[in-house]
């Protein structure tokens, strides 16, 4: 068990979406323990509570929730046992996307009303409803941030609703800023670049994406999990309290070329 010592010793941290340990999730609730905080992952399925556990034993106090974002009585349920079990919150990490298999295929123009609202629901809507229960108890001020990619700016061949949906989560990330400023709670969006994970493989041009990136950016080589999860321990201290409605492109320094 690691030492509660570091710039976030005493904190509490959600990370909601770990499906594996080659989650992003995975990587920054392992950033945020070696800093310090106790943490409270959150899982969908029950196939994910096993890399989940290992998270949670790597600080003690930490433990992990089952919470389907589809659902708000999941959403109400967990932020009751957030409150009852640690009382006060210090970050949230969402790191949450779905769109349906289909959207991802093909023409953007051929998006379906059912694969938009689906997209936008999961992967927009549900950290407005996580800062709806969460953000109450981050009572000494607090951190939120959310996963975004260049797809929400840029063209990407299959990216289709998931990029207008980023688009989407990168506007929402500002106002959630606005609102909640008062409360010393800061909101931003991390966008990362392509990172093999069980999501991504469900794009079908992700490793065109990724080989691209590794091969033109600036910084040479695949962008390791790590590297963003490092970013996401900065905003949770004390050391970004001037940061809020950013989003801070972690890309090795892809998204500054034009050819
Ligand atoms: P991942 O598959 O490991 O994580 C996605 C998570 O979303 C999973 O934990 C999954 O259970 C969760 N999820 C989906 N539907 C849900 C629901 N209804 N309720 C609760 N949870 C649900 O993949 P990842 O790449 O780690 O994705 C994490 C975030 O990072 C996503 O927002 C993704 O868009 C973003 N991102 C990923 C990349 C990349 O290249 N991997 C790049 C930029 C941004």
């Amino acid at each position: 068990m690691a030492e509660q010592s570091g710039p976030l010793a005493g904190k509490v941290a959600v990370v909601m979406g770990v499906a594996n340990q080659w989650s992003i999730g995975y990587a920054i609730a392992e950033s945020l323990a070696n800093a310090g905080a106790k943490l409270a992952i959150t899982y969908r399925a029950e196939r994910s509570l096993r890399d989940a556990t290992k998270l949670v034993e790597l600080v003690p106090g930490s433990k992990a929730f089952q919470c389907d974002v589809d659902s708000d009585d999941d959403i109400d349920k967990l932020g009751d046992d957030l409150k009852a079990e640690y009382g006060v919150v210090d970050t949230l990490v969402h790191s949450i996307a779905f769109a349906p298999p289909a959207e991802l295929r093909g023409r953007f123009i051929e998006t379906t009303r059912e694969g938009f609202i689906t997209a936008h629901a999961v992967s927009v809507y549900s950290l407005i409803a996580a800062a709806q229960r969460i953000s109450p108890l981050m009572t000494n001020g607090g951190s939120i941030m959310t996963l975004s990619y260049l797809g929400a700016d840029r063209v990407f061949p299959q990216y289709n609703v998931m990029g207008v949906a980023k688009a989407a989560l990168e506007s929402t990330v500002r106002y959630l800023a606005a609102d909640l400023g008062d409360a010393r709670i800061r909101v931003n969006a991390l966008s990362a670049g392509p990172i093999k994970t069980k999501s991504a493989r469900g794009i079908p041009g992700f490793s065109t994406m990724k080989d691209a990136a590794a091969d033109k950016s600036p910084i040479k080589g695949e962008l390791t999990a790590k590297q963003v999860a490092d970013v996401a321990a900065f905003l949770a201290s004390d050391a970004a309290s001037g940061i809020t409605g950013e989003t801070i492109i972690i890309d090795n320094g892809f998204h500054v070329l034009g050819i």
